[in-house]
């Protein structure tokens, strides 16, 4: 077997691609203005600017004035939670809404609200990792502020009713905010018709650089200014434009969101192939809804093994994977998502999550079922847990 070098890791971050970086490039060293300047370098590198804003905010359905460039999917979570939490919070609203199985991005903004005096509630995950809508309007309150969801989750992939929840939150005269980083590319967005009123994204999961995202925010929404001084962003959040990676993040949306529905009918059989093969391991488990689920993602707990001796073992099969989020890898926590949807710790500890999108050919989902057999009974001969499995005895 010849080795291979597989990327499958695509929901960790993306490599730039040719397109977004040859957009990028002229903005480095000769459109290099500053976009706030009056000669024509800076006009320029303004108009470049103006035009990424149209860009994001089309494949998404917005107005270009809806779309505020930030850092990063983390920054746009952060303001878009704070700053409602901080406006609404004044007039006595200081109840939020989320699930308890978001990102930290998330998560860590929302517990740091709580320590400042806010009330949160966390909405449950069912066992396949989806969220009932119903029981997002049973525990909203006449103090809440905000509802923030996920579209799709980071380690699993399942796509939650984003639309339905939108709805109860407008019926209910309750803001809506929903973490689409892992959405944007892989699923049809169209904020005004779903009735969302922010939407957090990051550049670097959908082949832009590292370091650039952006916040929609319906028009007719006031959040606080997040950065204070010079006018950029209308003001809202200050500081230089980072031109060449807004320009990058244009080209990127673009091009993700066009030809969704193609690009899924090419990974999907690709990812169903791996998840059928890997599935065919005894004691092993797929983690979320088989269908209502990105179309690059898998996630499979295989029993009797840990995670990140998997994972450095595909390593060295040239397959780069993750086991839960590259966020909690390197504590020995298991990951919070897991434990969610019900995975005793034992379990989620051993759990693989592969994140695909085109150019894993089918010959690589070949090698990488080839390898993944080896690899789990090489590990599985080396595990007290396994042997104790194995002959009937807890190991609890
Ligand atoms: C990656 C990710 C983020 C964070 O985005 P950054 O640009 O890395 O800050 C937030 N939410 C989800 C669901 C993600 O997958």
């Amino acid at each position: 077997m010849e080795k291979r070098f597989i990327y499958a890791d695509n929901a960790a971050t993306t490599a730039v691609s040719e397109e977004v970086l040859n957009a990028m490039l002229p903005h480095f060293r000769t459109s290099y203005g500053n976009a706030s300047s009056i000669y024509e370098l800076g006009r320029n590198a303004q108009r470049d600017v103006e035009n990424a804003r149209a860009k994001v905010a089309a494949a998404i359905g917005a107005e270009p004035n809806e779309i505020f460039f930030t850092s990063c999917g983390s920054e746009s979570d952060n303001w878009a939670i704070k700053g409602t939490a901080e406006r609404l919070g004044k007039k006595g609203k200081k109840h939020i809404i989320t699930s308890v199985f978001e990102h930290h991005a998330v998560l860590h903004t929302t517990e740091y609200l709580e320590k400042q005096g806010f009330e949160v509630t966390y909405v449950p995950v069912d066992e396949k990792g989806l969220i009932n809508p119903e029981d997002v309007r049973n525990v909203i309150r006449e103090d809440t502020a905000l509802v923030t969801i996920m579209y799709a989750n980071n380690e699993i992939g399942t796509i939650q009713p984003i639309e339905e929840i939108a709805a109860i939150c407008r019926e209910k005269k309750v803001l809506f905010h929903t973490d689409a980083v892992q959405a944007v590319g892989h699923v049809e967005i169209d904020v005004h018709k779903q009735g969302i009123d922010m939407l957090s994204l990051s550049g670097h999961k959908i082949h832009a650089q590292k370091g650039i995202g952006a916040l929609y925010v319906r028009k007719g929404i006031a959040l606080p200014n997040l950065i204070h001084g010079g006018g950029q962003e209308r003001g809202k959040r200050a500081g230089t434009e980072n031109v060449p990676a807004i320009v990058g993040l244009g080209v990127a949306m673009e091009s993700a969101c066009k030809n969704i529905a193609e690009k899924a009918a090419v990974i999907t059989p690709r990812r169903n192939r791996l998840i059928d093969g890997i599935l065919q391991l005894p004691y092993t488990r797929l983690n979320g809804d088989r269908d209502k689920r990105l179309p690059g993602n898998l996630n499979i707990s295989i029993e009797g093994i840990e995670g990140e001796s998997l994972l450095l073992m595909l390593d060295m099969y040239g397959i780069c994977a993750s086991s839960g989020s590259a966020c909690t890898s390197g504590s020995l926590d298991p990951s919070h998502v897991l434990l969610s949807i019900g995975l005793k710790h034992e379990i989620a500890h051993g759990s693989l999550r592969l994140s695909i999108e085109e150019d894993v050919t089918d010959e690589d989902v070949d090698y990488i079922l080839e390898v993944i057999p080896k690899v789990v009974d090489r590990l599985r001969s080396m595990s007290p847990v396994w042997e104790k499995m194995m002959k009937g005895e807890s190991y609890e």
